[in-house]
């Protein structure tokens, strides 16, 4: 197919049945988990069709997240970049924090209608953690959340938070104590009591019909920035930018636009200190087709099929796999990719901290940096929405630590 075709194509045909985008995703998971996820599909599908679904998550995403969030025109940022104009959409001011809310309230909604007590989930930045606990305490269920023992080190202040939710935090000391191994654990104990036990996976990654469903639940990311962008401009924008981890973000925020040929999609993966092996997080700058945690997609791996390791200053991006979604849509030339490198990043945190008011996660200041090298290639009659994902509270200790190291190093070379 080619993007020509995507005026007859429609984005929700994909995935098929058995979860496959065109030749990424799927299935790939140990015998014990096929059951529970044929379940979790048929349920899924079921209540996505139940108005009384639709309505109690509206109403969960109103009142308990804080939905709509607005899309904000940014404009000493516009002014000072001398560019495109550019609008963020404020995910950054939903409760807990990110838009991770949007697909834990969903998942929540659904584990409630399937009956289970027990809520387990991994956590990188401790962002999902955060939300999934903090959702169980609102819903009164019990919450395990695996997290690596390095990204528990770099975000203490969440590991604090979840536990005040009633959250019960496992730390992960096997590989490289991140992302990656808090899924395997988190796998492995879905394994051995899938019966009682729903897991909140936490990006649009993994088995089907995770993609499918968090992709879902985060529509509403970019339905609202349509809407808001109609309204506030009277057209669509030109050009919009998301960080990429596993994906959650930018595909909700992209998915409504898919069809508008118009409007280009970039997503920004982290370029960490260089594009190198083991320095960086940008799979489709150096990585293969293969298959990690279920699906096959993008991942950074060695010649052996050996994971590599991963680098990123963002704990939410630092992940060697990327979501089955963005792989067939980079295939299909319809979604473009870039990366913003770990000072770029640093250096748009600071810029938007001090232009416009906002401190943003260092995640989404990948996307921001983005919007700093595009803007200005572009004209000023031209619009850049950049899905500003998260709020960067949980970032102050890590980002000063960093630029404080940055600085001491400035002055050793003066
Ligand atoms: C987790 C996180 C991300 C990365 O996850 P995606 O699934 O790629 O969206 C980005 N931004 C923030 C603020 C996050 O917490």
């Amino acid at each position: 197919m080619s993007s020509v075709d995507l005026i007859d194509f429609d984005p929700l045909t994909v995935p098929d049945e058995l979860g496959h985008f065109g030749e990424f995703g799927g299935s790939y998971v140990p015998e014990t988990l096929v059951t529970p996820l044929a379940e979790l599909t048929a349920a899924y599908r079921e209540a996505s069709a139940d108005p009384e679904f639709q309505e109690d998550l509206e109403r969960e995403l109103r009142e308990f997240a804080g939905r709509s969030t607005p899309l904000y025109f940014a404009k000493r940022l516009t002014e000072q970049l001398k560019g495109a104009q550019i609008y963020l959409k404020r995910e950054d001011l939903l409760h807990t924090g990110a838009h991770k809310i949007n697909n834990v309230v969903g998942q929540l909604l659904l584990a409630r209608r399937m009956g289970k007590t027990r809520i387990i989930a991994e956590t990188g930045a401790g962002q999902h953690g955060v939300a999934t606990a903090a959702g169980c305490a609102r819903f009164g269920l019990k919450c395990v959340i695996y997290m690596g023992a390095e990204d528990m080190r770099r975000q203490a202040l969440n590991v604090y938070r979840m536990r005040l939710h009633g959250a019960e935090v496992r730390g992960v000391e096997a590989g490289q104590k991140t992302l990656k191994d808090a899924v395997n654990e988190a796998m492995r104990d879905w394994v051995a009591d899938s019966r009682n036990t729903h897991y909140v996976l936490g990006s649009a990654l993994g088995a089907h019909p995770y993609p499918m469903m968090v992709r879902d639940f985060h529509r509403v990311i970019g339905r609202e920035t349509r809407q808001q962008i109609l309204e506030q401009a009277g057209r669509l924008p030109d050009e919009m930018a998301a960080c990429v981890g596993g994906g959650s973000n930018a595909i909700g925020f992209f998915f409504d636009f898919l069809k508008d040929e118009s409007v280009r999609l970039v997503g920004v993966e982290a370029g960490g200190r260089r594009i190198h092996p083991g320095e960086h997080a940008a799979r489709f700058s150096g990585g293969r087709l293969g298959v990690l945690q279920g699906s096959k997609t993008w991942l950074l791996q060695n010649e052996d099929g050996q994971i590599e390791k991963t680098h990123s200053v963002s704990a939410g991006l630092d992940y060697a796999a990327v979501g089955p979604e963005h792989a067939f849509y980079r295939s299909l030339g319809r979604i473009d990719f870039s990366s913003s490198s770990d000072d770029e990043c640093l250096n748009a945190f600071q810029l938007l901290s001090r232009c416009e008011g906002i401190i943003p996660a260092l995640e989404s200041s990948h996307g921001l940096a983005y919007a700093v090298r595009r803007a200005p290639e572009m004209s000023p009659d031209q619009i850049l929405c950049i899905n500003l994902s998260g709020r960067g509270d949980k970032d102050v200790q890590e980002a000063s630590r960093l630029m404080d190291a940055v600085e001491n190093l400035r002055k050793e070379n003066e």
